[in-house]
């Protein structure tokens, strides 16, 4: 009988897609895919360690799966990603009976790694940091959606924001060439794929390795021509490289979802020179007018930390000033993790960790307010939502429209994976709710 894998995801998009290519190296190896750990005799916990909070959950994590070693000697047990690559001895002290260590971007070695575990019994461990961009081709995914496609354009990050461990896990920024990426995505619509997800870090410092001319913008453009793909997605722009050229790629091409999420982190200048995140908050508010400016309605959203080292609370004021004036459609909002390796290590004046939680739900409560009051816009108007999912809520199906807003109504199961045009009739702060266009009562 084939031997059974199962993987556990922690983190960004990112990682989700390199379980995606895990899982298609396993499986192309002969292996199949288990339901839960108990049934799996390879368990791969895929990591981050972009706070400390996701690295505890990993080894709370691994407490548990040691009892399914007691299974037997042939259960292989894998830590992977960013956790590994940056603690790998930390890993083996707490773990000891883990098998594979292995980075960021091994998805193509895992099943050697197994084999290799299994055959000497003794740790099989690949940290090497890869410098080419040849790894960025994956010629096996198993895609957990049949019409959403995350594609990796780049690697790793050479900025060196203070508080983030990305270019210690991942290594500096390598892309991939334009012509493979869209080879790909023509690939995954010939199967049926509607939206593609371009992953990075940074994606809008984006360039071509094989045409330096090719920017981020122009890589979309050449994707949007692709016949059959309906939409395209990208995570995450930096607010350092934000060209005029992208904001008018996104305007000019409907295939380019009307979403940007252009991660702030602080609207205190001091802060954000603290931080070096490399733009001033003026410069920030200047790309974020041009957009709302702009002639297609674009929703915007932001990561913010609260409580970075030196954040006063005069600082965190300012960052609570440029919710109410940017007026964001969602923000994702972390406490100041201090991590291995970052600059943000020697700053003083650490904020204490009930300040931050207090700074947390504030910044929260007031960004709740602000997206209620955002999505009662939507009332009445008609958007194209492409069905995802069974709703959580007491509505049979959820989906999310361009601008990523989900959205929550009824209809048959059949529709998963489909483009539904819904009139939106009620809202919350974190979702809209609607009508299928064909299911309206008359005269509404
Ligand atoms: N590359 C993106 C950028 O720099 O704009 C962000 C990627 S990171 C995986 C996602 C978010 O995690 C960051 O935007 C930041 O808000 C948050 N983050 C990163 N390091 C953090 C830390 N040390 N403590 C708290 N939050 C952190």
């Amino acid at each position: 009988m084939a031997r059974r894998f199962f993987i556990e995801t922690f983190g960004c998009q990112m990682n989700a897609l390199d379980s995606e290519k895990i899982a298609g190296n396993l499986r192309h190896s002969g292996m199949e895919p288990a339901a839960d750990a108990a049934q799996a005799d390879v368990i791969i916990l895929n990591t981050c360690s972009v706070r400390e909070k996701a690295v505890q959950k990993v080894y709370a994590r691994l407490g548990e799966i040691k009892r399914h070693k007691a299974r037997g000697e042939n259960v292989v047990v894998g830590v992977v990603g960013c956790m590994a690559q940056l603690e790998a001895g930390r890993v083996l002290d707490k773990a000891p009976f883990v098998d594979i260590l292995a980075g960021p971007q091994k998805g193509r070695v895992i099943a050697e790694l197994v084999e290799q575990a299994a055959r000497t019994r003794a740790p099989a461990i690949d940290l090497r940091m890869d410098e080419d961009p040849e790894p960025l081709e994956t010629a096996h995914v198993l895609r957990t959606s049949r019409w959403r496609a995350g594609i990796t354009i780049s690697e790793g990050c050479s900025r060196r924001c203070a508080f983030c461990v990305v270019p210690m896990t991942r290594g500096v920024e390598r892309c991939r060439e334009g012509a493979s990426i869209i080879q790909e995505v023509a690939e995954l619509v010939s199967q049926g794929y509607l939206e593609v997800v371009l992953l990075g870090q940074a994606v809008s410092s984006y360039r071509d390795p094989a045409c330096r001319d090719v920017t981020f913008a122009r890589l979309l453009r050449r994707l949007a021509e692709i016949d059959g793909l309906k939409r395209i997605r990208f995570a995450s722009p930096h607010p350092g490289d934000f060209t005029d050229e992208l904001l008018e790629v996104m305007v000019s091409c409907p295939k380019v979802c009307n979403h940007i999420h252009l991660p702030v982190q602080s609207g205190s200048a001091k802060v954000l020179r603290a931080m070096r995140r490399g733009y001033t908050i003026q410069r920030y508010l200047e790309i974020i007018r041009k957009i709302q400016e702009a002639p297609r309605p674009m929703a915007i959203t932001t990561d913010i930390i609260v409580g970075f080292p030196g954040e006063t609370a005069a600082d965190f004021e300012d960052t609570l000033r440029l919710l109410d004036e940017v007026q964001y459609d969602s923000v994702f909002s972390f406490k100041y993790s201090p991590r291995p390796g970052t600059a943000a290590l020697s700053l003083k004046d650490e904020v204490p960790e009930a300040e931050k939680g207090a700074r947390l739900k504030v910044l929260q409560e007031r960004q709740k307010l602000i997206q209620f009051n955002k999505n009662a816009a939507y009332l009445g108007q008609l958007m194209e939502v492409l069905v995802d999912e069974e709703a959580r809520t007491r509505f049979a199906l959820a989906g999310r429209a361009s601008n990523n807003k989900v959205v929550n109504f009824d209809g048959p199961l059949a529709l998963m994976g489909r483009l539904v045009p819904v009139q939106i009739t009620g809202f919350s702060a974190n979702s809209l709710k609607g009508v299928r266009l064909e299911d309206r009562p008359e005269g509404s």
